[in-house]
């Protein structure tokens, strides 16, 4: 398809009336505007693949705000470990494709219709859906809040999906309690930095997995009891690890994003009537399992995301509030790994799929 074409079939699928249609200058009579071009840079993909699919481009639409949604203009974007499912198909979604699920930066436009959550052009807010490796992104006001002072755009984006998953993940998938051990692989990662954290503050005993001796040191600064850096040789048995430190029992509660690679050892090292919560797959998802597996210690495993536990406004403000209290207290801490421009949005999923960050990756449009 020639550029032109495939510009139209984007335009078509995203944008059925344009910024300065009628539809959508009716609505800006009534609510003050921002000067809002009809192109942007954007990062899209076409089809499935490595990083190379990533394209950058400097004249993609600015989509037009419809009913119940905003148009936000980026500050920054996160990036994350999801955005890889999405763009090697094991997530599969519709292409064209802007990847990318929160952001945070300045509301410039309104949907036509009612505004119950009383946004207005200039608020600064997060969001979390789709489309964020992109300058403007049109975003449900449903699932967008203004960020409160004392919170900056990074931070809250370096906290905003990572954060409300791991409070999920602690309060509901599994609620945890003071003095249970828990095992969480990836302890180093964007989720697992700030759940180390989160498992800590509510007096958990900590055992954290991580890659390398630099992503270990960072483990322990964040006060897990043991760090297993499963990736040397001696760490290769961190079952055995696992259930020494936990006197032959085993762990309440594994919390294992890595998937493929750990799911084994994860149903080995977790104790008789313990729980696994599976919530990602960084290394590949996990196979097929024969469900009678789980009977010999009446284990149960769950398989949360985020978006299933914040799909009502009042779950979704629940988690924001509790998350935006932590971080401008900074009660809870962020870790940037780097910030990279929207053009090397590929380097960056390269990076994150190498192992080779620790915290969280952004995105500056
Ligand atoms: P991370 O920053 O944690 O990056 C993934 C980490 O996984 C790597 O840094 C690496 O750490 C570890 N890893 C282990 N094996 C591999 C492998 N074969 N290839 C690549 N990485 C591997 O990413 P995120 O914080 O964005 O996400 C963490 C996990 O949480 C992901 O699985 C993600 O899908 C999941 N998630 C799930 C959500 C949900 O709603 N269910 C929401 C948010 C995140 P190391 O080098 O220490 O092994």
């Amino acid at each position: 398809m020639s550029s032109s074409a495939r510009l139209a079939a984007i335009r078509a699928q995203l944008n059925p009336t344009s910024l300065f249609s009628s539809a959508a200058s009716s609505q800006t009579q009534k609510t003050p505007t921002m000067s809002i071009p009809s192109t942007q840079k954007a990062v899209i993909i076409e089809t499935t693949g490595g990083p190379e699919v990533l394209q950058f481009m400097t004249d993609y639409p600015v989509p037009t705000p419809q009913e119940g949604q905003l148009l936000v203009k980026n500050n920054i974007a996160g990036i994350n470990y999801i955005d890889t499912y999405f763009r090697t198909g094991l997530y599969p979604s519709p292409k064209p494709e802007i990847l990318g699920r929160e952001g945070a930066g300045t509301v410039v436009a309104l949907g036509p219709g009612p505004n119950p959550y009383n946004f207005k052009v200039g608020d600064r807010v997060a969001w979390l859906n789709t489309g964020g490796y992109a300058e403007y992104t049109a975003v449900p006001a449903a699932k967008t809040v203004k960020i409160p002072d004392g919170i900056s755009d990074e931070e809250a984006i370096a906290g905003f999906l990572s954060g409300l998953t791991v409070l999920t993940l602690a309060k509901e998938s599994y609620p945890v309690k003071k003095g249970e051990w828990v095992l969480l692989h990836a302890a180093a990662g964007g989720a697992g930095f700030l759940m180390t954290q989160v498992l800590k503050s509510i007096g958990a005993k900590v055992i954290g997995t991580a890659g390398g001796p630099e992503k270990v040191e960072l483990v322990k600064s964040l006060g897990a009891d043991v760090v297993i850096d499963y990736r040397s040789e001696e760490g290769k048995d961190w079952v055995k690890k696992v259930k020494e430190v936990t006197g032959g029992e085993g762990v309440s509660v594994v919390y294992d994003s890595v998937g493929k690679d750990t799911w084994e050892g994860s149903l080995e090292a977790v104790k008789r009537k313990g729980t696994i919560i599976w919530f990602g797959n960084a290394s590949g998802p996990v196979p097929n399992i024969q469900l009678t597996r789980l009977s010999p210690k009446c284990v149960k495993i769950a398989r949360p995301t985020l978006f299933g536990y914040i799909e009502t406004r009042e779950e979704f403000e629940f988690y924001v509030n509790e998350l935006f209290k932590l971080l401008k207290s900074r009660q809870l801490k962020v870790k940037i790994h780097k910030v990279y421009p929207l053009e090397d949005a590929a380097q960056a999923q390269r990076d994150l799929e190498g192992r080779k960050t620790t915290g969280k990756l952004l995105l500056k449009p």
